[in-house]
Order: structure tokens, then sequence, then C-alpha cells
């Protein structure tokens, strides 16, 4: 047992060392700047596990101070459901319970919180932290394309198609099944009425021919709300390839890149994908959920995540800039859906002066450290309302 404590020893003082300390600079500019993260996944926690999010909160990595001491503006509050609630029937109620959360945790504190409906509203609202929502996963929607106007009215601004299975919309890049050959019939239906209403299509979480399909239809920018960039990790379907990458920007959209590390090394990514594929086997042979529970807790600890700096987030950055332009770059970090796993010196939504400086240091402009976090999206956002009921 000593020996690992030994053996472990030096990566923690790696961490210690290289945890970049952020300058009063970087401080100061993730206070000014407007910074938009479009993937957080407190809601589905504050069902789970009620906390109260307007006070210190340090088991979770979202809250009021510590969005506050960041410098965060507009944290996404992400409304998901999984692949086995829709299954199971329940992902339209679990929607609507996470959205009357996020109502209700904007309604006690007014001071502090404010929903965000429109990126027109985001001047009046600066200095607080502002609430827009997304739907990770259209399955709440059911196969009424009314319930797209519901969501609308009940203030979700985007929605990510799918998540770790196809659905009644979009294949999933977590399988490979390939139901649809990407958007199905109705999707495609879904997609024309997102665009009606100004609900932002979010392509993370679908399949390649998916992101194809979403593309060739809209006739507004999309964006990935928290994705990698294949590059990094090329066996792992989830994170973008290039040339998609590329397709999303030419139609003026946004790439938001993720801060968890399994969306940050390749390593990690194949030990997921492996993970995966024992599970849904071992679901196939008629193994309990318990059993399979049982498996993914002694694999998680048999195969830990790295141990990564705000580096490598900054290296998808550099190379997402160098392959789409910097206004087609942005933040999703997923904190509160990674269980944890994320760069050492990035682990909670006070460390956004962290990924500042590291940016400062690598000769980003201020303009476009800007872009980057939240310029761009806003941008995008502002494009989609603006073209919104013109058809
Ligand atoms: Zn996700």
């Amino acid at each position: 047992m000593r020996r690992y404590v030994l053996a472990l020893l030096p990566l923690c003082l790696v961490g210690v060392v290289h945890a970049a300390e952020p300058s009063a600079a970087a401080r100061k500019l993730a206070q000014d700047a407007l910074i938009v993260d479009t993937h957080i996944d407190a809601p589905e926690n504050l069902i789970g596990d009620w906390n109260d999010l307007t006070v210190l909160t340090p088991k979770r990595e979202f809250d009021y101070p510590r969005a506050k001491e960041g410098g965060l503006d507009a944290p996404w509050m992400s409304i998901f459901t999984s692949a086995e609630e829709d299954k199971d029937g329940k992902a339209w109620t679990i929607a609507n319970l996470q959205i009357d959360a996020v109502r209700s945790l904007a309604a006690r504190a007014p001071e502090k919180f404010a929903l965000l409906l429109s990126p027109k509203d985001v001047e009046k609202n600066v200095g607080k932290v502002m609430l827009p929502m997304g739907m990770e996963n259209g399955a709440p929607i059911g196969d009424d394309l009314g319930k797209v106007q519901f969501f609308f009215d009940r203030g979700i601004r985007y929605i990510t198609l799918c998540h770790g299975e196809d659905n009644r919309i979009a294949d999933s890049s977590y399988v490979e099944t390939h139901t649809w050959g990407g958007l199905s019939p109705f999707g495609e239906k879904v997609v024309a009425e997102m665009n009606r209403l100004g609900i932002i299509v979010d392509v993370s979480h679908v399949s390649d021919d998916a992101v194809r399909d979403v593309l060739r239809l809209t006739d507004v920018p999309v964006i990935a709300s928290h994705s990698g960039l294949r590059h990094f990790t090329p066996t792992w379907n989830r994170n973008l390839p290039d040339d998609l990458a590329v397709a999303i920007a030419k139609e003026g959209g946004v790439i938001q890149l993720s801060f968890g590390t399994v969306f940050l090394s390749d390593k990690q990514s194949r030990e997921w994908s492996d993970k995966r594929a024992q599970m849904a086997a071992m679901k196939k042979a008629g193994k309990s959920s318990g059993e399979i529970d049982a498996f993914e807790k002694q694999f998680t600890k048999a195969h830990p995540a790295p141990v990564l700096h705000v580096d490598s987030v900054l290296d998808q950055v550099d190379y997402g800039v160098k392959l789409v332009g910097v206004d087609h770059i942005g933040i999703g970090s997923d904190f509160d859906g990674v269980s944890g796993e994320l760069p050492v010196d990035l682990k909670s939504v006070k460390d956004y002066p962290v990924l500042v400086e590291g940016l400062m240091q690598r000769g980003y402009s201020e303009a476009d450290i800007r872009k980057i976090l939240g310029g761009n999206l806003l941008r995008v956002w502002g494009e989609i309302e603006a073209k919104a009921g013109k058809k």
C-alpha cells in the first residue's frame, strides 16, 4: 500500500507545481468578460440530491459564490434525460421537474440569479448569474412536434437532439446501431421547428451522419454545446472530426469545448468505449442492473482518469482555432456532468481565470479571449433568434 502512496506522490506534486495560479490581469479579464458556458449539469443533480446552490456547495461544481468568483455570467443549465429514462417513459416528467428546479432557483434568489431567455437580455442582467436552459436529449418531445413549442415556452433555448442511444429524432455517437442513418424523418421536422422558434440546434452527442443531416437542413448556425475535437481522441466518436468542425464553422456555428478528461485523453476515451462495450454485452447476456453497476464501479476504479491540466484544454483551443478560426470556438465545460473527472486546475466554476491565464500565456489577444469565453456563442444565439419566425 505504501508503495502506491510513494508512487502517487510525485504526481500530486507535479499537479501542485503545474496548476497555474491566475494573474491579477487574468482574474480581472474573467470578471470583465461575459463568460457563457453552454453545459453545466446542475439541474439533474438538483433533482437527485437537492442542494441550495445560492450558497457555497463544495461537493458540487457549480454554485453562486464560486460562479461569481470565477467571473461566470451565463451558465447554461442542462435539462438532461437519459435514454433509459426515455425508454421507461419518464423523460417528459423529469425534464419538466428539472425546468421547475431551475426556475425555482432563480425565483428564490432574484438578487443573485436571472433566467435568461434571450441574448438581448444579457446587458440588463449583468452582475447576476444568468441561467439560460438547454435540453440535453430531445426525448421529452416524444413524437409530438407541438412539444417543441411547449419547451420553448418553458424557456428551453437549445436542444441536444439525442444522448446515449438513438432516439426518435437522431442517431447517437455512442452506439453503432445507425437506426436512421442520421436524422429521422421526425427529426427533420424537429430541426425545422427549432429553426422557426429560434431554439439552437445542438449537435453534441449525435452521430456524424446526424450532424451532416442537420447542416444540410438548417438555415441558421448550429452549436456543439459540449464536445471536444476527435483529432485528440481518434477512436471516440463523441468528439467532432475535423471535417465536421469545419462544416459547423462554415455555417457560422460554434464548437463549445469541454473540460472533462474523457474529451481530452485518447487513453481515457478508449477505456470509456471499452467499458461501455462490456456493459452492453452484459446487458445483452441478461445480467442484472446490479451486476452491471458493480462492473462499472470496478472498471472505473481499475482505470482512474488521467491527471491532466488546463494545458490539455488549451491544446484543443489552439488546434480548434487553427482549424476553424477564433470566431467559432467557445466553452461548454460539462461541470457537474463528468463525475469530477476534470483537469486538476479546472475543477469548478471558480476556475475560469485559470483558463484565461492560459489563453493569455499562449498569446491570445483580449478581444479573442472575449470571443472564446462567450462572445461567439452570444453572436450565434442572436443570429438564430433574429431569424426565428421568418419562415
Ligand atoms: Zn453530455
